[in-house]
C-alpha cells in the first residue's frame, strides 16, 4: 500500500514538475533569433493610438505588426503600477506596486502561484541580464530619467522604485553596454546621499559619456552612456533638437552600437512620457510622444526586416487616463461629427501642456496670448483663465490638457492608471509568437525562449543570499 502510494506520489510530483515546473522555468532552448528589440510605450491606451493615427492621417508603423492582448495586473492589485508591470515583462514574475526586479511578498490575484515563505523581495534575473550573461550586447533607451521604473526593472533590483540612489548605482555597475536617456542629476554627488560621483565611475568603467545629440552620433565606442537632461527629456513636440536627441535617433544609435556584437543583442526602448501625458489628460502630449515612439518602432522594424534574425515587440505596460475617442458631448452626435471635430483643435497645438508652461511669463499675465499662439485656443472662458493662472508650477498640463480635450471631444475618466488589456505588437510574423490573451509575464517567457535564455539559472548565477554567503566565509 505504502509502495503504491509512494509510486503514485512520485508520478504526481513528476507530472506537476513537468507541467508547472517546465512552464515556470523552461530549460534553455535552441535560440530562435539573435536579437530582441523590446519597445514599451508606457501607459498607452488603445484610444490614444486611434487618436494618434487619425491625427497623423495615415497608418502607424505599429499597424503592420501582428498583435495579441496582454493582461497587465500585478501580484496583488488589479491595476498595475509601472514597477511591477515592467518587472513582469523583464523577469516573468508579477510583483507588488513599487517593486523593481524583485518578487512580491504576496501573490494573491486569482490563479497566481503563492510566493514561498522567505522569497518576498528576492531579486529575480531579467531578460537583459540573461542576454548579457549569454554574451549578447545590451542596451537601455528611455525618454525619462534612466533610473525610472521601467528601465530600472530591466537592469536593477530593489523593492522601492523611488530609491534612485540604489537603482542607479546598480545600473552603473550592471555591465549594460549602452544607456541613452535622461537623469544625470541623480548620478551626481549633490543629489546622492552617499555623495558618490557616478558620472566619474561611468567614465572609469570605460563608457564614452556623452551629453549632446552630436556627440552621441559621433561616438564610435562599443560602450556608450548618453545623458541629455537632468531628469526626463522634453516631450518630442517641445524638444530642442540641438540639446536632446529624438527617441528615433537614440534607437538608431543603439542598434548601430549593439548590432556590432557577433553574439547578438537585447535592447529595451521606452517612450516614457506617453504615460505622463495620460496622467495629465493631455492628448497633445500623447500624440507628440506616441508619434515619436512610432518612429522608433519604424527604425527597429527596418533593422529587423534587413537582419532577418531579430524579434521586435512593442507593448504598453498598462492603460492610463481612461482616454476615449468621443466624450459626453458626443452622446447624441457621435455618428454625425466629422473627423475634424476631433483632430482639428489638436492640430492647432504646437506645444504640449508642459511646453506651454515655459511660455507663460512670471505673473501669468499673457495666458490668452500663449494659449492662442501655441495651443490654438482663442475662446478661453473666465474660469479656464483663472484655472491656468492658479495651476501649480510644473503641472500646467493637468489644467490645459482637459481644456483642449473638451474642444476635441476626447474623454477621460481618471488621472491614474487603468486595468484593461493592452496590445502586444509583434514582428516577425512567424508561427512562434504569442496569440490570444496572454499574461504580461508570458512576454518575458517568450523573450527568454526565442533568445534561448534560462532565467532561473541566470538568477542562481547572479544572486546569493547575503546571510549564507557571509556565514560560509565565517
Ligand atoms: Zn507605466
Amino acid at each position: 500500500m505504502f509502495r503504491k502510494n509512494f509510486k503514485l506520489l512520485t508520478i504526481i510530483t513528476l507530472l506537476l514538475l513537468a507541467t508547472f515546473g517546465y512552464q515556470l522555468y523552461p530549460a534553455a532552448a535552441e535560440p530562435k533569433v539573435k536579437n530582441v528589440i523590446f519597445l514599451i510605450p508606457d501607459g498607452m491606451s488603445l484610444d490614444g493610438t486611434t487618436l494618434t493615427r487619425w491625427y497623423k492621417g495615415g497608418p502607424l508603423a505599429l499597424d503592420e505588426m501582428d498583435l495579441c492582448l496582454v493582461r497587465t495586473y500585478s501580484s496583488d492589485a488589479a491595476i498595475a503600477d509601472s514597477a511591477p508591470a515592467a518587472t513582469a515583462f523583464a523577469t516573468g514574475f508579477k510583483s507588488h506596486t513599487g517593486y523593481v526586479g524583485v518578487l512580491p511578498d504576496e501573490a494573491n490575484m486569482p490563479g497566481l502561484q503563492p510566493i514561498a515563505k522567505g522569497d518576498g523581495k528576492k531579486p529575480v534575473a531579467t531578460v537583459l541580464e540573461g542576454a548579457r550573461l549569454s554574451g549578447k550586447a545590451t542596451g537601455l533607451v528611455a525618454t525619462c530619467e534612466i533610473m525610472h521604473a521601467t528601465p530600472a526593472a530591466f537592469s536593477a533590483h530593489y523593492p522601492d522604485r523611488k530609491n534612485y540612489d540604489a537603482l542607479s548605482e546598480q545600473q552603473v555597475y550592471s555591465g549594460v553596454d549602452l544607456v541613452l536617456g535622461g537623469g544625470y542629476k541623480f548620478l551626481g554627488p549633490d543629489a546622492r546621499k552617499d555623495r558618490e560621483d557616478l558620472v566619474k565611475v561611468i567614465k572609469d568603467l570605460g563608457y564614452d559619456y556623452v551629453t549632446t545629440p552630436e556627440a552621441m552620433k559621433k561616438s564610435g565606442s562599443a560602450k556608450l552612456w548618453g545623458m541629455f537632461a537632468p531628469a526626463d527629456l522634453s516631450y518630442d513636440m517641445d524638444r530642442d533638437s540641438t540639446n536632446q536627441p529624438s527617441l528615433e535617433e537614440m534607437t538608431a544609435k543603439a542598434i548601430e552600437v549593439l548590432s556590432k556584437d557577433k553574439d547578438g543583442f537585447f535592447l529595451m526602448v521606452e517612450g516614457s512620457k506617453i504615460d505622463w501625458a495620460s496622467h495629465a489628460n493631455d492628448p497633445v502630449g500623447i500624440i507628440s510622444d506616441l508619434l515619436a515612439f512610432d518612429r522608433a518602432v519604424k527604425v527597429a522594424l527596418d533593422f529587423a526586416k534587413q537582419d532577418k534574425n531579430t524579434v521586435v515587440i512593442a507593448v504598453s505596460d498598462h492603460g492610463n487616463g481612461g482616454i476615449s475617442f468621443g466624450d459626453n458631448s458626443t452622446s447624441k452626435s457621435y455618428d454625425k461629427e466629422p473627423l475634424a471635430a476631433f483632430t482639428g483643435p489638436l492640430k492647432k497645438a504646437v506645444l504640449t501642456g508642459e511646453g506651454l508652461e515655459n511660455k507663460l511669463n512670471e505673473d501669468r499675465s499673457n495666458i490668452e496670448e500663449v494659449m492662442a499662439a501655441y495651443f490654438g485656443i482663442t475662446d478661453l472662458t473666465g474660469s479656464e483663465i483663472a484655472a491656468i493662472k492658479e495651476a501649480k508650477k510644473g503641472s500646467l498640463n493637468y489644467t490645459v490638457g482637459p481644456i483642449i480635450s473638451k474642444r476635441a471631444h476626447i474623454g477621460w475618466t481618471t488621472n491614474g492608471h487603468t486595468g484593461e488589456e493592452v496590445v502586444l505588437y509583434e514582428y516577425p510574423t512567424n508561427n512562434d509568437r504569442p496569440t490570444g490573451v496572454i499574461e504580461n509575464t508570458d512576454v518575458a517567457r517568450y523573450v527568454e525562449r526565442v533568445l534561448g535564455l534560462n532565467l532561473k539559472e541566470t538568477s542562481q548565477k547572479l544572486f546569493v543570499s547575503a546571510k549564507e554567503a557571509f556565514e560560509s566565509k565565517g
